[in-house]
This record gives structure tokens, C-alpha cells and sequence, in this order.
């Protein structure tokens, strides 16, 4: 396994760009010919914002001062971490350290939904009227700083080796975006495939604009995590392409104003309604609304 961890150390950087990169143009295209949702994407009035935080993430990640490996060399040299100071085997060490890292993932987005703090930021995502691939990393850089020091904690406390964490980081990359890609898979394959993986009309369930569902289907990568916990929520492939995406109180452009998202973790409750939402709450109350 040694080798595998030279080659990908050595190629981490350019392997997780092409991964990004290529899927992000390769889905795209597909995109536009197998979608599911047939409402117009409006990708010229989206995705200026959506790109514009994919910019500044890529920047925010480039400048943190440390890093899952550098963390996770540190745990494996000093004996930390549960797998390094029981010696776990490698292969045995590997299949645990990639399942607990994917729990993780699935426990802050759940924490990102549950603490009102936390929501406020983790809404910039949600606040995307539409799901395609270029909602992917429609997230507020203050979303990375938080997750950051917590992924970090856990790779020491569970010892996951620096291998894992590359071949994680891969797959979770490859995973972000096809679980928001906008894209129809066949229906028995995709039945297949979410038994263990999140797939895009999982995915999709999650950006409703009806709570419950909005609060359902965490999984960034593996579904077992949504299916265990019994935070798993399906649709049939005719009402996902109807519903409404998004959060009910930002249904207009505001939600394509790249300063606008950038102040909205910053905004108090009344502040980020506006307006034009206050008035609308003096009518009468929608059968279904996202009212967090
Ligand atoms: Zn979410």
C-alpha cells in the first residue's frame, strides 16, 4: 500500500483538480441532455454567484494553515489515534477509517442543519432555487473554517491514516458533484446504486423547500448513514422533477447576489427576509414551508 501512498501524495493536487474539473464538464454536458428537472436551469442568472464562491472557496482551502494529511502524518508518526495505538491492520484500518471519515461528514451536516448558528451559515447552500453541478461548492467560506478544525480533531482522535484520507478526499470530490448534478439515471440502476452510494434524486430530496424533507438525507457520500439513523427520505422520480427547490423565504434574486450570500450568515432573522417576505407572512400560511 506504500506505493499507492507515494503515488497519490505525489499527485494529490493535480488528481483532485482533474477529478473536479472533469466531472464538472463532463456532467454539465450530460446535464443538458438527460436531465431531471425539465424547468430552465437559468444558468446565467445562477451561476456568476455559484462560481464566484467556488472561486473563494478554492482560495479559503489553498490558505489553511494545515491540512488533513499534515494532521493525519502527525497521528500516524506519534502513535495517536485509535487505529495507530492499536495497530490496526492496514486493509482493516483502511475500510474503518474511510466509513468513520464519511460518518463525519454526514454528523456535521446534520449539526449544520440542527444548531440555529450553524444553520445560518450552512443556508447559503440551500438558498439555490435549482440544483445543477455548479451548486456544488455554493458554500460560504465560513462553512470550511468551521468544518475544518472538527475533521482535524477526528482524524487524531481515530488515528485515520494519510492513505485513506487521499483516497476519501477523491471520492468525496467526485461524489459533490454528481450527487448535485442535475442528470436522470435510469431508474433501476439508481435503486441499485443508492443501496450503498448517495445518488442526485437522493440528493435532490434534500434541497426541497419543505423542512422535513430539507432536514433528511445528510450523506455527503455513503447512504448507509441516512438509512441507520433513519434521516432517509424518498420521492418518485415524477415529484422530483416537479418540486420546488431551494428555501421558501428566498425565492427570489437576492439568492443570485454573490455579496448578498456572502452577508447572509451576518443578517438577523428579520434583516435576511426582508421586505418583501414579512409582507408575504401576513398572508395566509402555505401547506408547506420551510419555517426554520
Ligand atoms: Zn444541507
Amino acid at each position: 500500500m506504500s506505493a499507492v501512498d507515494d503515488l497519490l501524495r505525489a499527485e494529490i493536487e493535480p488528481l483532485q483538480y482533474g477529478i473536479f474539473f472533469g466531472l464538472l464538464v463532463t456532467l454539465a454536458i450530460i446535464e443538458v441532455f438527460v436531465f431531471r428537472s425539465p424547468n430552465p436551469p437559468q444558468r446565467k442568472l445562477r451561476w456568476p454567484a455559484n462560481v464566484g464562491l467556488t472561486i473563494l472557496n478554492i482560495i479559503v482551502i489553498g490558505a489553511l494553515p494545515v491540512s488533513g494529511l499534515l494532521v493525519s502524518d502527525y497521528a500516524q508518526v506519534n502513535d495517536i489515534g485509535l487505529l495507530n495505538i492499536f495497530e490496526v491492520a492496514p486493509l482493516t484500518a483502511l475500510v474503518i477509517g474511510l466509513l468513520f471519515r464519511s460518518f463525519i461528514s454526514w454528523l456535521i451536516h446534520l449539526a449544520m442543519h440542527k444548531v440555529p448558528l450553524l444553520w445560518h451559515v450552512h443556508r447559503v447552500h440551500h438558498t439555490d432555487t435549482y440544483i445543477d453541478i455548479s451548486t456544488t461548492v455554493r458554500f460560504h467560506p465560513i462553512e470550511f473554517l468551521i468544518n475544518t478544525p472538527i475533521l482535524m480533531v477526528s482524524i487524531l482522535l481515530v488515528g485515520i491514516s494519510p492513505l485513506t484520507l487521499m483516497l476519501y478526499e477523491l471520492f468525496d470530490t467526485a461524489m459533490a458533484i454528481f450527487t448535485h448534478a442535475n442528470v436522470r439515471i435510469p431508474k433501476r440502476l439508481e435503486r441499485f446504486i443508492r443501496f450503498v452510494l448517495v445518488t442526485p434524486d437522493m440528493h435532490r430530496v434534500h434541497h426541497s423547500t419543505w423542512q422535513p424533507e430539507t432536514d433528511s438525507n445528510y450523506g455527503a457520500t455513503l447512504s448507509v448513514w441516512d438509512h441507520l439513523f433513519r434521516t432517509y427520505r424518498d420521492k418518485s422520480p415524477d415529484a422530483l422533477s416537479k418540486m420546488q427547490l431551494g428555501l421558501t423565504e428566498f425565492q427570489d434574486d437576492r439568492s443570485r447576489s454573490l455579496w448578498w450570500l456572502l452577508t447572509l450568515p451576518f443578517q438577523s432573522e428579520r434583516a435576511s427576509l426582508g421586505a418583501h417576505t414579512i409582507l408575504q407572512d401576513s398572508q395566509p400560511t402555505p401547506e408547506k414551508g420551510n419555517d426554520k
